[in-house]
């Protein structure tokens, strides 16, 4: 009996895990033959999630929860869920019913055919304001460039077999970026496509700021052709310098020199702007080196509530 576990970050969500709750119901009766854990994470929340979680884990044997000792991110939530799962292959899925539950038994089929990693991809964006929107555009298409792989509707509704679950643990890196880590690790993949929906209840938990700084954070964990931008930028600016130069010597011995205090500002500011720009790159670098360097964990457990009989067994075959 193969033994699915699916993972479910959550912040502030507790209108939509009851509603979600019965969807997973109704995932157990469409495919009888499998086994499942359910693995909540709290993510440091300010509402009711947790008491809501504690209440169907101690109703339901499969229902395991974690809580954060505060807000950790989406990111850390789901690698706390990853490090804990034991199925045979773990699905990541968001609580606001935004990744539909009938789309699973499509994914475990695919699993079952030999497919280690199965990506959702989203039909549609949904319901997103337009500048959100064509904010994803550019920063999904800079990253696809970069990592190699069609970034655009790419979601954190994933399925993953074992094996890619334990490369993605043996990473050490903290700063990680799931949705594109899933594709780096390489195995056989496949795609499903889901219709994204409006959010269930409650509100999205990402301000346009957040976003940026989102992005910006994955797009320096994941790749370093920025700082080859740089390179470029210098190049470029040293063959405009020679053109310039010889320009000028020229023009001098013919008798009309550019006027030399706008030319001198128009050089100066684009050249100082590239500089800060190059600096700020840099510094994005340095900020994430001195992040890893430090090495903190990335997060802290301040519950972690699953069955008895299950701790016991799984403490055996961390043994063997
Ligand atoms: N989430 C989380 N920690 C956070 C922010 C979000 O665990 O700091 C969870 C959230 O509860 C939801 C999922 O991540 O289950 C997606 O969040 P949201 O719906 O706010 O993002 P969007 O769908 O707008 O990208
Ligand atoms: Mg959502």
């Amino acid at each position: 009996m193969a033994f699915v576990s699916i993972i479910i970050p959550c912040r502030n969500e507790a209108e939509t895990i009851p509603l979600l709750y019965d969807g997973l119901k109704w995932l157990e009766r469409e495919l009888p033959l499998m086994r499942f854990e359910y693995i909540w994470i709290d993510d440091g929340s300010q509402d009711d999630t947790y008491q809501i979680l504690s209440g169907l884990q101690e109703a339901d044997s499969r229902v395991k929860t974690i809580r954060f000792s505060r807000n950790f991110g989406k990111e850390a939530a789901i690698f706390s869920g990853l490090h804990q799962a034991k199925g045979d292959c773990c699905v990541v899925m968001d609580a606001d019913l935004q990744h539909p539950v009938e789309t699973i038994p499509e994914m475990i089929a695919l699993w079952q055919e030999g497919y280690e990693v199965v990506e959702g991809r989203k039909e549609s964006r949904g319901e997103e304001p337009g500048i959100r929107k064509a904010f994803a555009n550019i920063f999904y298409r800079l990253l696809g460039r970069t990592i190699g792989m069609d970034m655009k509707n790419a979601s954190d509704f994933k399925l993953l077999d074992r094996k890619a679950v334990q490369a993605l643990c043996d990473l050490p890196e903290r700063n990680t970026f799931f949705r594109a880590l899933s594709f780096w690790v390489g195995y056989r993949s496949a795609s499903v496509t889901y219709e994204v929906s409006e959010r269930a209840a409650g509100t999205t938990k990402w301000s346009n700021r957040s976003l940026l700084k989102y992005g910006l954070k994955n797009l320096t964990a994941f790749s370093n052709k920025p700082l080859y931008l740089i390179f470029a930028f210098g190049a470029l600016l040293i063959l405009a310098g020679i053109l310039l130069s010889i320009d000028a010597v020229v023009s001098h011995f013919r008798g009309r020199s550019a006027g030399g205090y706008p030319t001198l500002i128009i050089f100066l500011v684009f050249v100082a702007g590239g500089m800060m720009l190059s600096l700020g790159i840099i510094g994005a670098y340095i900020a994430m080196i001195y992040d890893e360097v430090k090495g903190r964990p990335r997060y802290i457990i301040s519950e972690k509530k699953e069955k008895k009989e299950e701790k016991e067994e799984c403490r055996n075959t961390e043994r063997d």
